[in-house]
């Protein structure tokens, strides 16, 4: 059943608050705005508070979300968000302070950034952070004009190229391309490392890098990574880490004793901020000490002052920095959440976490060996990827209908047709916050999906069949998306 819109609830008259009298005179609206700015028919909605409340309370349980339902999107970590972050963000000396402030009336502030800037140093091994980037995507931009600015400070100018193995994120190539260089893609070997023959006759003078996932987008820890390392310093050039799956190796792997030259962490995948449905990110980028000359301006940074008093303060004078690359000083409130989780967890809760995720995406890879093909089969991190070129081959059901099923069953479906090197990939992101009884059940859904691929295949590639709106053209709601209500 299609329920009314909220335009069509309105009724003349009807408002959803009462406003109270002004302490100032009221201008007619003619004074005020140019008269061709004035629409006198706007159609505005007038219904109660009520119908509001109901209106967007209906709409918020359309969203699948976390709170609601597993959510296996591989490479996005949608794990738990505890609600003690939420409480800290809104705390109002974090939610109510002002940009524009004076650095001594928000020291607190300036202290829980400078520590985060320490912890995640501490985590991934690293020298020095900057929290600014407001997504893992800008992260990347702002590693890699770290890398440029590195390379042409040394007048190391003719570097042009940067290796990035064929199963990396699709931001990874695109920032390296913004940024000026060659992308030149390197195969996996049949265990799904990357591949060293491939990488060492791709190796020249002219490599400024490598953009290395790890662990990588098959959810494996490359077997060679120090080798990988290696091979790219001994031609001069960075080694770059994405780090935005990282959960999986949380206190028990460290990029910087991995040898990466510079990273990104994604806030709102490893360190919990709620995260899928638009809501601001955050992508902090930790170097090692040759590169930390070029981080962008602002550095929150500390000093004793002359009364032995502790001083936070924003540092500007760095003569080699990249620039500013975000207004103001990035999204603060993603930082008080993952301030928060770091120390409520602590470091041994931290170490839990990579035990937990590697454990829950090996127990459901065990659980879905047979019915599947694996990409790779050996011990996987955070996820693992599946291949449906079997039900495909034998009865014509693609990865996208056993997507499509997995709605009938309650869940959310897991990331399709990436990485995109996998024939017809599924690849699933249990996390570490999720138990062995929803484990279960959504392994059980499976199974039930290859059982019903062989035995009624009809079913599967018409499902859904219990949502309101069975298949949707993907390609027209991206291409001609109809977002706005009109009357009839
Ligand atoms: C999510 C992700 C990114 C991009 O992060 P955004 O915050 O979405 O820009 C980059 N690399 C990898 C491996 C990712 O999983």
């Amino acid at each position: 059943m299609t329920e009314p819109l909220i335009f069509e609830r309105s009724a003349p008259g009807r408002v959803a608050a009462s406003l109270p009298a002004p302490e100032v005179p009221i201008r007619p609206i003619e004074q005020l705005v140019p008269s061709k700015y004035i629409r006198r028919d706007l159609p505005l909605p007038e219904v109660s508070e009520l119908e509001v409340i109901r209106h967007f309370t209906r709409l918020s349980q359309k969203n699948v979300c976390i709170d609601t339902t597993f959510y296996p999107l591989g490479s996005c970590t949608m794990k738990y968000n505890p609600k003690v972050n939420e409480d800290a963000s809104r705390l109002p000396g974090f939610a109510q302070i002002h940009p524009y402030q004076p650095e001594s009336t928000v020291q607190g502030a300036l202290k829980l950034m400078y520590e985060l800037q320490e912890y995640l140093a501490e985590i991934a091994g690293m020298d020095a952070v900057t929290l600014q980037p407001a997504a893992g995507a800008h992260g990347e931009l702002t590693g890699m004009l770290m890398v440029r600015a590195y390379h042409d400070e040394r007048g190391d100018a003719e570097r042009k190229r940067v290796l990035i193995p064929d199963s990396a994120h699709g931001t990874n190539p695109a920032t390296a391309t913004m940024v000026g260089y060659r992308v030149q893609s390197i195969p996996a070997d049949e265990r799904g490392n990357l591949d060293l023959s491939a990488l060492r006759a791709a190796l020249g003078p002219d490599v400024a890098a490598l953009m290395i996932t790890i662990p990588s987008t098959f959810g494996l820890f490359d077997e060679h990574i120090l080798d990988v390392v290696g091979a790219i310093h001994e031609v001069g050039g960075l080694v770059y880490g994405d780090g935005a799956n990282m959960n999986a190796i949380l206190g028990q792997a460290r990029f910087g004793d991995l040898g990466v030259d510079v990273m990104h962490f994604n806030l709102h995948k490893t360190f919990t901020t709620p995260h899928g449905g638009g809501g601001p990110p955050a992508g902090p980028v930790a170097v090692k000490s040759h590169l930390a000359p070029y981080l962008p301006v602002p550095v929150v940074a500390h000093r004793k002052r002359s009364d032995g008093a502790d001083e936070y303060y924003l540092d500007v004078d760095r003569p080699l920095s990249i620039g500013k690359i975000k207004a103001f000083y990035g999204n603060f409130g993603m930082m008080v959440r993952a301030y928060t989780y770091i120390r409520s967890i602590g470091a041994e809760g931290l170490q839990q976490v990579g035990e937990n995720a590697v454990l829950n995406a090996n127990y459901l890879m065990a659980r879905l060996r047979g019915a599947y093909d694996l990409y790779a089969d050996r011990r996987c991190k955070h996820e693992f990827v599946l291949s449906g070129r079997r039900q495909r081959r034998a009865n014509g059901v693609r990865t996208l209908d056993i997507a499509k099923r997995l709605i009938d069953y309650g869940f959310h479906p897991p990331t399709i047709y990436f990485p995109i090197v996998v024939e017809e990939a599924i690849m699933i992101e249990p996390t570490e916050t999720e138990s062995v009884e929803t484990l279960d059940q959504f392994a059980d859904a499976m199974l039930a999906i290859a059982r019903e691929a062989e035995e009624n295949p009809e079913l599967v590639k018409h499902a859904p069949h219990t949502t309101e709106i069975g298949r949707l053209d993907e390609v027209a709601a991206v291409r001609r998306p109809n977002l706005r209500w009109k009357p009839a």
